[in-house]
C-alpha cells in the first residue's frame, strides 16, 4: 500500500501555483470570460469556519471546472474589512480595529490560502483600506449629486447595545439582528440613500436573472408594491383631511371607524387629553415586535369622527397602536366585515359591523371571522352587484372625479438608513457650515481618514465626534469654520460595489476600470448565503443601477447567476459558540488535507441544502483518496496497457454524469459517479489503460486538485491538468446496452428477463427470482441449484 502524503503534496502545489502565476487572471482577453464571485469574508474573531469553507471550497471546483472548459476564469478574494464584527472584536482585546482587523486578515488569508483555491490574489481588495474607501466616499458624492442622498429627522431603529440605529433590513422580527436585542425607536437625524426611487426598477429587474426563485419572491415581498387606492377623509369640524391607502376601495361602504397610529396622532395634535396623552404614553415603552404581536388588540376613542367620502357617513376616529407609523400613510380605514385585524378590534370594543361583499351566501351575522375574500358587492349604492375587482376601478375612478381619492401605488420599502453612530466604518463626506449649509467634501480632498487618536468605544453619539482635530474644518466653499459629519457608513455600502473594484484594485483615478468593468460584468457566478437577499443583495443591485443611469457602466445588473449555498451542520444542529460544536476547519486540513475536507464537505449532500458534519465522515473521503493513490499511480503494480471495454463504458458514463452534475451544483452525486467508477474498475483486476486513468484524474481535478495535480505529474506531464480540456464523452459508449436471460425451471423456459452488462451475477438471480411467473414456479418449492451463463440463462433446478 502506498500512502498519499497530503501535506507535502498540497504544500508542493501551492507553492508552484504562486510560482507560475497559475491563477493570475489576463484581464485583457475578454473572450469567454467567467468571473466567479463568492461573498468575502468579514474579519471577525471566528476566523475562517466550516461555513466559509463550505461557500468556498465548493465554488473553486466549479471555476476550475470552467477553466477547463475553456473559460478564462477570474476568481478574486477579499476582505469585508469594516463594521461591528470587527469593531466588537477590537473592544473585546482593548485594541485598535485598524491593528486587530489586519491580523485577522492575515490569519484568514493563510487559512484562504491553504483551500488551493484560483484565487487571483493580486486582485485583494480591504474595504477599509483608505484607497478603498476613498471610492465609497466618492459613491456617497455621487448619490448626493443626483438627488439620492438626504438627511432627515426620522423614527428611526435603535439598537441600545450595539449603541446605534439600524436598518430596516437589520431588524429582524423587532431585533437587532447583530446582538438579538429589542430595537427601539428614536428621532434622529439621519442619512438614507433613496432606495425606494428604484422600487419598480428593482422588482422588474428581477425577471431576467437566473436566481433562485425563492430568493427573487422575498426581494419582491420585502419591496412590498401594491396597487390599491388614496382616499381622503374629512374630520368633522376640524380642518383636516387624512389619506389613506387600501387596496380594498371595493369595501369602502363598509368602512365603520379609521384607526391612527399613536404617532400620526401626535403628529396632527400638539396637545391630548390626558387619557389619550396615557394611551401614547405607553406605546413609547412598547417595542415594534411587541405592537405586531399584540395578542390583545387595544385603542381610544378619540372623540372625533371622519366623513366617509364616498357616502357621506360619520364614523369613528380612534388611536390604536398596532398601526405603525411607517405603514402606509400611518392611517387605516377599517372594515371589520372583511379585514380580521379591523374584526377583532370591532368585537372588542363594540363597533358597527356591516357586510358589502357576498361570497357563497355567507353572512356576517353568524360568522366568527371576517370574510376577506373578493365577490359581488352589496349594500353600496350604485355600485352593488358589481364585482370586487370592477368596483375597485369604479369606486377608484368616481372619488377622483370628486377629488377626495386617487389610483396610487404603496410599497413596503423605505429609503436605506446608512449613517451609523460608530467608529469603524467609512466617514461621510459632509461639512456642516452655518452660511453654507450642508457642504460636500470636493472630490480631490478624497479620502476623508479615519482618525487614529479616538476613544472608539460607542456611546450612542459617533466617537469620530470626539475628535476635534476630525471635527473642526473650513468650510471648502467659504472657507468660515465648520464641522465634519461625524457619523460612519453603513458597512452594506462599502459591499455595495466592491465587486467593481477587484478588476482594478489599485486604480488612483477611479473607483473602477470602465472598461475592464464593462467587459467582465455583470458578475457569471454569484455564491453566498441565503440571509443576504433583503440586504447586501438588494443594495448592490440598487447602486448598479444608480451607476448604470449614470453612465459609469453599461449593464444595470451585478449578478447574472446566484445560488445560495446550504448550511453545515453539527449533529443537527446550527453551529455556534455556545453550543461549543462549532467545526474547526485548520485541525482536518493538518489531519486529512484540505483536498479531503473539500470532497467530503461536497459529498454530504445536495450544494444548495447542505449537512450534517460527522468527524468520522470524512475518513471515506480519505479511503477514497487513498484508494485512488494506489489504483492510478504509475509506480503501482497495476497493468495499464490492454483496456477493458465495459470499464470504458462505465468511464464514459462517468463523464456524463460528473459534467451534468457539476453544471446543476450537485456535487455529491458527482462524487459518488467517481467513487463508483474507482470500484468497478479495480475488481477488474488489473486492466486499466493509462489513457483512462488520465481521463479519470481530470474529472477528479476539480475536485481535489492538489491531488490530480500530483498525479498528473507523476505520469510525467509537465503542463498542470488545469490546462487540460474537460473530457467529452461517446455517445455511442454511454448507451444503455441490455441483455436478455432466459429463465428455466427445470431445464424448461419459463420466463425471460432484460439486465445490464454491468449487472453481476447476484443481482441477475435475484431478478430472476422475483419475476411474477418465476415466484408462482417458486412458490413453496426449494430450490436445489442455481446454474448461471453469463449473458445467456439461469436454470433453477428444484
Ligand atoms: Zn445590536
Ligand atoms: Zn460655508
Amino acid at each position: 500500500m502506498l500512502k498519499y502524503n497530503h501535506t507535502k503534496v498540497e504544500a508542493k502545489w501551492q507553492k508552484i501555483w504562486e510560482k507560475k502565476k497559475l491563477y493570475k487572471t489576463d484581464l485583457d482577453k475578454t473572450k469567454n470570460k467567467f468571473y466567479c464571485l463568492v461573498m468575502f469574508p468579514y474579519p471577525s474573531s471566528d476566523k475562517l469556519h466550516i461555513g466559509h469553507w463550505y461557500n468556498f471550497g465548493p465554488v473553486d471546483t466549479y471555476a476550475r471546472y470552467q477553466k477547463m472548459l475553456g473559460k478564462n476564469v477570474f476568481e478574486p478574494i477579499g476582505f469585508d474589512a469594516f463594521g461591528l464584527p470587527a469593531e466588537n472584536y477590537a473592544i473585546k482585546g482593548g485594541v485598535l480595529p485598524k491593528k486587530s482587523t489586519i491580523e485577522n486578515i492575515n490569519y484568514i488569508r493563510k487559512q484562504l490560502k491553504q483551500i488551493g483555491a484560483m484565487y487571483d490574489w493580486s486582485k485583494e481588495i480591504i474595504t477599509s483600506d483608505p484607497e478603498y474607501y476613498k471610492w465609497t466616499q466618492w459613491l456617497f458624492l455621487q448619490l448626493y449629486k443626483n438627488g439620492l442622498a438626504y438627511r432627515k429627522k426620522a423614527k428611526v431603529n435603535f439598537c441600545p447595545s450595539c449603541q446605534t440605529v439600524l436598518a430596516n433590513e437589520q431588524v429582524i422580527n423587532g431585533l437587532c439582528e447583530r446582538c438579538d436585542s429589542e430595537v427601539i425607536q428614536k428621532d434622529l437625524e439621519q442619512w438614507f440613500f433613496k432606495i425606494t426611487e428604484y422600487a419598480d426598477k428593482l422588482i422588474s429587474g428581477l425577471d431576467n436573472l437566473s436566481w433562485p426563485e425563492e430568493s427573487k419572491k422575498r426581494q419582491k415581498d420585502w419591496i412590498g408594491r401594491s396597487e390599491g387606492t388614496i382616499i381622503k377623509f374629512k374630520i368633522d369640524n376640524l380642518k383636516l383631511t387624512i389619506p389613506v391607502f387600501t387596496t380594498r376601495a371595493d369595501t369602502l361602504f363598509g368602512a365603520t371607524y379609521i384607526v391612527l397610529a399613536p404617532e400620526k396622532w401626535q403628529e396632527l395634535n400638539s396637545k391630548s387629553q390626558s387619557k389619550i396623552q396615557n394611551y401614547l404614553d405607553q406605546t413609547k415603552k412598547k417595542t415594534v415586535l411587541q405592537r405586531q404581536l399584540n395578542k390583545e388588540k387595544t385603542g381610544i376613542f378619540t372623540r372625533l369622527y371622519a366623513l366617509n367620502p364616498i357616502n357621506n357617513e360619520k364614523i369613528p376616529v380612534w388611536i390604536a397602536d398596532y398601526v405603525l407609523p411607517d405603514y402606509g400613510t400611518g392611517a387605516v380605514m377599517c372594515v371589520p366585515a372583511h379585514d380580521s385585524r379591523d374584526f377583532e378590534f370591532a368585537k372588542k370594543y363594540k363597533l358597527p359591523i356591516k357586510q358589502v361583499i357576498v361570497n357563497r351566501g355567507l353572512r356576517i351575522e353568524n360568522s366568527k371571522k371576517a370574510f376577506e375574500e373578493d365577490g359581488k358587492l352589496e349594500n353600496s349604492a350604485e355600485f352593488s352587484g358589481f364585482t370586487s375587482e370592477k368596483a375597485r376601478q369604479k369606486i377608484t375612478e368616481k372619488l377622483k372625479n370628486m377629488d377626495v381619492g386617487d389610483f396610487a401605488i404603496s410599497y413596503k420599502l423605505k429609503d436605506w438608513l446608512v449613517s451609523r453612530q460608530r467608529y469603524w466604518g467609512s466617514p461621510i463626506p459632509i461639512i456642516y457650515c452655518e452660511k453654507c449649509g450642508e457642504v460636500l467634501v470636493p472630490e480631490k480632498d478624497l479620502p476623508i481618514k479615519l482618525p487614529t487618536n479616538v476613544d472608539f468605544r460607542p456611546h450612542g453619539e459617533s466617537p469620530l465626534a470626539r475628535s476635534k482635530e476630525f471635527v473642526n474644518v473650513s468650510c471648502p466653499k467659504c472657507s468660515a469654520k465648520a464641522k465634519r459629519e461625524t457619523d460612519t457608513m453603513d458597512t452594506f455600502v462599502c459591499s455595495s460595489w466592491y465587486f467593481l473594484r477587484y478588476l482594478s484594485p489599485k486604480l488612483n483615478s477611479g473607483p473602477f476600470d470602465h472598461k475592464i468593468v464593462n467587459s467582465w460584468l455583470p458578475v457569471d457566478l454569484y455564491v453566498g448565503g441565503k440571509e443576504h437577499v433583503n440586504m447586501h443583495l438588494l443594495y448592490a443591485r440598487f447602486v448598479t443601477k444608480v451607476l448604470h443611469n449614470l453612465k459609469y457602466l453599461n449593464f444595470d445588473e451585478p449578478f447574472t447567476k446566484l445560488i445560495h449555498q446550504g448550511v453545515i451542520t453539527k449533529d443537527s444542529a446550527k453551529m455556534s459558540k455556545s453550543r461549543g460544536n462549532v467545526v474547526i476547519p485548520d485541525e482536518f486540513i493538518q489531519k486529512y488535507g484540505a483536498d479531503v475536507l473539500r470532497l467530503y464537505l461536497m459529498s454530504m449532500g445536495p450544494y444548495n441544502e447542505g449537512g450534517d458534519w460527522s468527524d468520522k465522515g470524512i475518513v471515506g473521503m480519505e479511503r477514497f483518496i487513498n484508494k485512488i493513490w494506489n489504483f492510478a499511480n504509475p509506480k503501482s503494480k497495476i497493468q495499464m496497457s490492454s483496456e477493458n471495454i465495459n470499464t470504458k463504458k462505465q468511464l464514459h458514463r462517468t463523464i456524463k454524469k460528473v459534467t451534468d452534475d457539476l453544471e446543476g451544483f450537485k456535487f455529491n452525486t458527482a462524487i459518488a459517479a467517481l467513487i463508483e467508477w474507482l470500484n468497478f474498475a479495480s475488481n477488474k483486476k488489473g486492466v486499466v489503460a493509462r489513457q483512462m486513468l488520465e481521463t479519470y484524474l481530470i474529472l477528479l481535478a476539480p475536485f481535489a486538485p492538489h491531488f490530480a495535480e500530483e498525479l498528473w505529474s507523476q505520469f510525467g506531464h509537465k503542463q498542470s491538468i488545469f490546462f487540460e480540456k474537460w473530457p467529452t464523452y461517446n455517445q455511442n459508449l454511454i448507451k444503455e446496452e441490455v441483455i436478455t436471460i432466459v429463465v428455466q425451471i427445470n431445464g424448461k423456459v419459463r420466463d425471460q428477463i432484460t439486465v445490464k452488462p454491468t449487472d453481476c451475477e447476484k443481482e441477475i438471480i435475484k431478478l430472476a427470482q422475483n419475476t411474477a411467473k418465476i415466484k408462482k414456479w417458486l412458490a413453496g418449492k426449494k430450490i436445489k441449484k442455481t446454474i448461471f451463463v453469463e449473458n445467456r440463462l439461469i436454470n433453477f433446478v428444484i
